[in-house]
């Protein structure tokens, strides 16, 4: 009987991380737009001890389950001073997402993604990793998955799945074919919605990301206002 248990576990979710106040900003807005997308999956948090209570208790809010994990250091300042981004040594820890066995099926997406549509399905059929060897955690990621290069393009998401900045500028004429099919925004690089400034990237989503912000966030936990706006 103790074998039959593992038959059951057929509960599907959607994972994030927040070592932080900080990042759990992005958390709370990702998980709020998950919930707009209407997914029927369950919204796990991983957070580790630095993370506040009020702001814990505000995760709880939306996410079926809010866990503490250990923080896993990547330990390798120099890529990462290389890469310029020392704030990433942090970021080994959402490899804590393979121990959530209570799940049959888990997909992990950075606390700086923004969801807009039902992406379930595809993610589940075609997630995989990408990115390239920097001392965080992508490096690590692509050499143990190193043959995803060479797997079918089954194993591959679209780009739509993690529209970033730079392809934007890259890819300016297969933005304006896809724009309305983005499915996944992420906002990578040091400058995050919610640290606010100018510049901000891609300002037409990061104004989906604003008001998301005002309409379950903002005013919540301490210091959650004024995250630069745009509306
Ligand atoms: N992260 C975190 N605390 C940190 C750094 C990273 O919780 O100090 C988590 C968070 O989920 C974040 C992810 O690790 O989204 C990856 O970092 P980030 O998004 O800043 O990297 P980028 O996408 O800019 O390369
Ligand atoms: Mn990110």
């Amino acid at each position: 009987m103790a074998f039959a248990s593992l038959a059951t576990n057929t509960t599907e979710a959607f994972v994030t991380l927040a070592t932080n106040d900080d990042y759990s900003l992005g958390a709370l807005v990702l998980g709020y737009s998950l919930r707009e997308a209407t997914t029927s999956k369950k919204l796990h948090c991983m957070i580790t001890e630095q993370v506040t209570t009020p702001v814990r208790e505000q995760l709880q809010r939306v996410y079926d389950d809010v866990s503490i994990v250990d923080v896993l250091a990547s330990n390798d300042e120099a890529n990462l001073a290389l890469i310029g981004r020392p704030d990433l040594a942090l970021a080994f820890t959402k490899l804590n997402c393979w121990r959530l066995t209570q799940y049959s099926k888990a997909v992990f997406l950075d606390a700086d993604t923004l969801v807009l549509r039902n992406t379930y399905r595809a993610l589940l059929h075609k997630a995989t990793t990408e990115g390239s060897f920097d001392g965080a955690d992508q490096g690590l990621l692509n050499s143990f998955f190193s043959g995803w290069r060479e797997a079918s393009s089954a194993f591959r998401l679209s780009f739509i799945y993690n529209v970033t900045g730079g392809i934007f500028y890259t890819y300016a004429a297969a933005y304006k074919k896809l724009r309305d099919q983005v499915k996944i925004v992420h906002f990578i690089g040091t400058q995050k919605p919610w640290r606010g400034g100018v510049g901000i990237q891609m300002p037409e989503f990061a104004q989906i990301w604003h008001r998301i912000y005002e309409r379950h966030v903002a005013g919540t936990v301490p210091g959650s206002s004024g995250t630069g706006s745009q509306d």
